[in-house]
Protein backbone atom coordinates (compact mmCIF):
# COMPACT_ATOMS: atom_id res chain seq x y z
CA UNK A 1 0.00 0.00 0.00
CA UNK A 2 1.48 3.30 -0.95
CA UNK A 3 2.29 5.73 2.05
CA UNK A 4 0.14 8.24 0.45
CA UNK A 5 -3.41 6.43 1.29
CA UNK A 6 -2.60 6.21 4.71
CA UNK A 7 -2.60 9.94 5.25
CA UNK A 8 -4.06 10.89 8.45
CA UNK A 9 -8.06 11.69 8.73
CA UNK A 10 -8.37 14.83 11.03
CA UNK A 11 -6.80 17.57 12.09
CA UNK A 12 -2.89 17.47 12.25
CA UNK A 13 -1.44 16.39 15.86
CA UNK A 14 -0.13 19.24 17.67
CA UNK A 15 3.42 17.87 17.86
CA UNK A 16 5.24 14.35 17.99
CA UNK A 17 4.17 11.82 20.34
CA UNK A 18 0.25 13.13 19.93
CA UNK A 19 -1.97 11.18 17.55
CA UNK A 20 -5.33 10.92 16.59
CA UNK A 21 -7.07 7.95 17.66
CA UNK A 22 -10.26 6.43 15.45
CA UNK A 23 -12.59 6.89 18.90
CA UNK A 24 -11.75 10.59 19.23
CA UNK A 25 -12.70 11.38 15.49
CA UNK A 26 -15.78 9.26 16.22
CA UNK A 27 -14.83 6.39 13.70
CA UNK A 28 -14.97 2.61 14.35
CA UNK A 29 -12.98 0.33 12.55
CA UNK A 30 -14.14 -3.12 11.70
CA UNK A 31 -12.22 -5.84 13.25
CA UNK A 32 -13.62 -8.65 10.69
CA UNK A 33 -12.58 -6.87 7.39
CA UNK A 34 -10.74 -3.34 8.21
CA UNK A 35 -13.08 -0.70 7.15
CA UNK A 36 -13.66 2.12 8.87
CA UNK A 37 -17.35 3.14 9.97
CA UNK A 38 -18.75 6.72 11.67
CA UNK A 39 -19.41 5.04 15.07
CA UNK A 40 -23.47 4.65 14.98
CA UNK A 41 -23.77 3.48 18.86
CA UNK A 42 -23.92 -0.06 20.42
CA UNK A 43 -25.63 -2.22 17.78
CA UNK A 44 -24.17 -0.83 15.22
CA UNK A 45 -22.74 -3.80 12.16
CA UNK A 46 -20.37 -3.52 9.37
CA UNK A 47 -21.93 -2.51 6.13
CA UNK A 48 -19.35 -4.54 4.31
CA UNK A 49 -19.00 -7.73 6.08
CA UNK A 50 -21.77 -7.21 8.94
CA UNK A 51 -19.63 -8.09 11.65
CA UNK A 52 -20.45 -6.19 14.87
CA UNK A 53 -18.94 -2.74 15.47
CA UNK A 54 -17.11 -2.03 18.78
CA UNK A 55 -14.56 0.45 19.60
CA UNK A 56 -13.54 -1.29 22.44
CA UNK A 57 -13.62 -5.62 23.26
CA UNK A 58 -16.78 -5.50 24.82
CA UNK A 59 -16.76 -6.56 28.59
CA UNK A 60 -12.44 -6.26 28.45
CA UNK A 61 -11.92 -5.23 31.87
CA UNK A 62 -14.33 -7.79 33.06
CA UNK A 63 -13.88 -10.84 31.03
CA UNK A 64 -9.95 -10.12 31.82
CA UNK A 65 -10.25 -9.76 36.14
CA UNK A 66 -12.65 -13.25 35.25
CA UNK A 67 -9.53 -15.24 33.79
CA UNK A 68 -7.05 -13.69 35.69
CA UNK A 69 -8.71 -14.92 38.70
CA UNK A 70 -9.61 -18.26 37.84
CA UNK A 71 -5.63 -18.36 36.76
CA UNK A 72 -4.47 -17.28 40.11
CA UNK A 73 -6.49 -19.81 41.92
CA UNK A 74 -5.24 -22.56 39.98
CA UNK A 75 -1.74 -21.24 40.41
CA UNK A 76 -2.00 -22.88 44.19
CA UNK A 77 -2.63 -26.03 43.20
CA UNK A 78 -0.29 -25.78 40.02
CA UNK A 79 2.44 -25.61 42.55
CA UNK A 80 1.50 -28.02 45.26
CA UNK A 81 0.39 -30.89 43.41
CA UNK A 82 2.22 -33.34 41.57
CA UNK A 83 3.04 -32.50 38.33
CA UNK A 84 5.31 -36.26 37.81
CA UNK A 85 5.10 -39.55 38.97
CA UNK A 86 7.93 -41.47 38.95
CA UNK A 87 7.83 -45.29 39.48
CA UNK A 88 11.13 -47.25 39.71
CA UNK A 89 13.08 -50.84 41.91
CA UNK A 90 13.38 -48.01 44.38
CA UNK A 91 10.02 -47.00 44.63
CA UNK A 92 7.09 -44.44 43.76
CA UNK A 93 8.19 -40.56 44.04
CA UNK A 94 5.98 -37.79 43.41
CA UNK A 95 7.59 -34.39 42.09
CA UNK A 96 5.78 -30.70 42.13
CA UNK A 97 7.10 -28.66 39.98
CA UNK A 98 9.66 -26.77 42.92
CA UNK A 99 10.29 -30.50 44.51
CA UNK A 100 11.59 -31.32 40.58
CA UNK A 101 13.65 -27.52 40.50
CA UNK A 102 15.48 -28.87 43.99
CA UNK A 103 15.96 -32.29 42.25
CA UNK A 104 17.44 -30.72 38.83
CA UNK A 105 19.43 -28.37 41.19
CA UNK A 106 20.68 -31.64 43.58
CA UNK A 107 21.46 -34.04 41.02
CA UNK A 108 23.42 -31.79 38.67
CA UNK A 109 21.71 -30.38 35.82
CA UNK A 110 21.61 -27.13 37.56
CA UNK A 111 21.10 -25.56 33.96
CA UNK A 112 17.43 -27.65 33.65
CA UNK A 113 17.11 -26.25 37.51
CA UNK A 114 17.24 -22.49 36.23
CA UNK A 115 15.25 -23.11 33.15
CA UNK A 116 12.31 -24.54 34.79
CA UNK A 117 12.21 -22.13 37.59
CA UNK A 118 12.07 -19.29 35.19
CA UNK A 119 9.87 -20.69 32.71
CA UNK A 120 7.51 -22.61 35.37
CA UNK A 121 7.36 -20.58 38.29
CA UNK A 122 8.58 -16.77 37.67
CA UNK A 123 7.21 -16.39 34.54
CA UNK A 124 3.51 -17.35 35.02
CA UNK A 125 3.82 -15.58 38.38
CA UNK A 126 5.03 -12.39 36.50
CA UNK A 127 2.01 -12.81 33.89
CA UNK A 128 -0.47 -12.90 36.91
CA UNK A 129 0.79 -9.58 38.60
CA UNK A 130 1.52 -7.77 34.88
CA UNK A 131 -1.96 -7.93 34.41
CA UNK A 132 -3.17 -7.15 37.31
CA UNK A 133 -1.58 -4.36 37.65
CA UNK A 134 -2.70 -3.18 34.26
CA UNK A 135 -6.01 -3.99 34.90
CA UNK A 136 -6.09 -2.08 37.75
CA UNK A 137 -4.54 0.82 36.31
CA UNK A 138 -7.11 1.03 33.76
CA UNK A 139 -9.94 0.96 36.34
CA UNK A 140 -8.35 4.28 38.00
CA UNK A 141 -7.74 5.50 34.90
CA UNK A 142 -3.84 6.34 35.68
CA UNK A 143 -1.67 8.17 33.15
CA UNK A 144 1.02 6.49 35.02
CA UNK A 145 3.72 5.12 33.00
CA UNK A 146 1.28 4.48 29.59
CA UNK A 147 4.46 3.63 27.31
CA UNK A 148 6.27 1.29 29.74
CA UNK A 149 2.15 -0.68 30.46
CA UNK A 150 1.96 -0.99 26.78
CA UNK A 151 5.33 -2.31 26.37
CA UNK A 152 4.58 -4.58 29.49
CA UNK A 153 1.30 -5.57 27.57
CA UNK A 154 3.19 -7.11 24.53
CA UNK A 155 5.53 -8.85 26.77
CA UNK A 156 3.17 -10.49 28.29
CA UNK A 157 1.74 -11.43 24.87
CA UNK A 158 4.67 -12.65 23.32
CA UNK A 159 5.68 -15.13 26.47
CA UNK A 160 2.48 -17.03 26.23
CA UNK A 161 3.32 -19.11 23.76
CA UNK A 162 6.69 -19.96 25.62
CA UNK A 163 5.08 -21.00 28.51
CA UNK A 164 4.13 -24.55 28.37
CA UNK A 165 7.99 -25.54 28.38
CA UNK A 166 7.20 -27.30 32.09
CA UNK A 167 4.77 -29.58 30.14
CA UNK A 168 7.25 -30.24 27.64
CA UNK A 169 9.82 -30.94 30.36
CA UNK A 170 7.54 -33.90 31.68
CA UNK A 171 6.99 -35.09 28.22
CA UNK A 172 10.64 -35.44 27.19
CA UNK A 173 11.52 -36.74 30.62
CA UNK A 174 9.09 -39.29 30.09
CA UNK A 175 10.21 -40.32 26.80
CA UNK A 176 13.86 -41.05 27.88
CA UNK A 177 13.70 -42.27 31.33
CA UNK A 178 11.43 -44.95 29.69
CA UNK A 179 13.49 -45.72 26.81
CA UNK A 180 16.41 -46.24 29.29
CA UNK A 181 13.80 -48.86 31.03
CA UNK A 182 15.31 -47.49 34.68
CA UNK A 183 11.90 -46.06 35.26
CA UNK A 184 8.49 -44.85 34.64
CA UNK A 185 7.18 -41.74 34.71
CA UNK A 186 3.51 -40.54 34.66
CA UNK A 187 2.40 -37.15 34.30
CA UNK A 188 0.40 -36.11 37.29
CA UNK A 189 -2.59 -34.11 38.22
CA UNK A 190 -0.64 -31.22 38.60
CA UNK A 191 0.36 -30.88 35.30
CA UNK A 192 -3.63 -30.11 34.01
CA UNK A 193 -4.00 -27.33 36.82
CA UNK A 194 -0.57 -25.69 35.22
CA UNK A 195 -1.65 -26.01 31.98
CA UNK A 196 -4.85 -24.47 32.35
CA UNK A 197 -3.19 -21.59 34.32
CA UNK A 198 -1.26 -20.91 31.25
CA UNK A 199 -4.13 -21.31 28.82
CA UNK A 200 -6.26 -18.85 31.51
CA UNK A 201 -3.78 -16.26 31.20
CA UNK A 202 -3.32 -16.38 27.47
CA UNK A 203 -6.90 -16.19 27.45
CA UNK A 204 -6.87 -12.84 30.35
CA UNK A 205 -3.88 -11.57 27.90
CA UNK A 206 -6.02 -12.04 24.86
CA UNK A 207 -9.68 -10.66 26.28
CA UNK A 208 -7.80 -7.28 27.36
CA UNK A 209 -7.84 -4.72 25.25
CA UNK A 210 -4.69 -2.71 25.18
CA UNK A 211 -6.47 0.13 23.86
CA UNK A 212 -8.39 0.87 27.52
CA UNK A 213 -4.54 2.24 28.51
CA UNK A 214 -4.54 4.71 26.13
CA UNK A 215 -8.09 5.79 26.42
CA UNK A 216 -6.84 7.10 30.04
CA UNK A 217 -4.54 9.59 27.95
CA UNK A 218 -7.59 11.35 26.22
CA UNK A 219 -7.68 11.88 22.58
CA UNK A 220 -4.46 13.31 22.41
CA UNK A 221 -2.62 9.76 22.97
CA UNK A 222 1.06 11.79 24.12
CA UNK A 223 2.54 9.90 27.22
CA UNK A 224 2.54 11.45 30.80
CA UNK A 225 5.24 13.13 31.86
ZN1 LIG B 1 -16.34 -5.57 8.22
Amino acid sequence: MPRDSMARIGPEPAHAGAADTAAGLGMVACHGCGTVWRDAGADARCGRCGSALHTRKPGSVGRTWAYLIAACILYVPANLLPVMTTASLLGRQQDTILSGIVYFWVSGSWELAVIVFIASFLVPLFKLAALALLLVAVQRRSRWRLLQRARLYRLVEITGRWSMLDVFVVTLLAGLVQIEGYATIHAGVGIAAFAAVVVLTMLAAHSFDPRLTWDAAGGSGEPAP
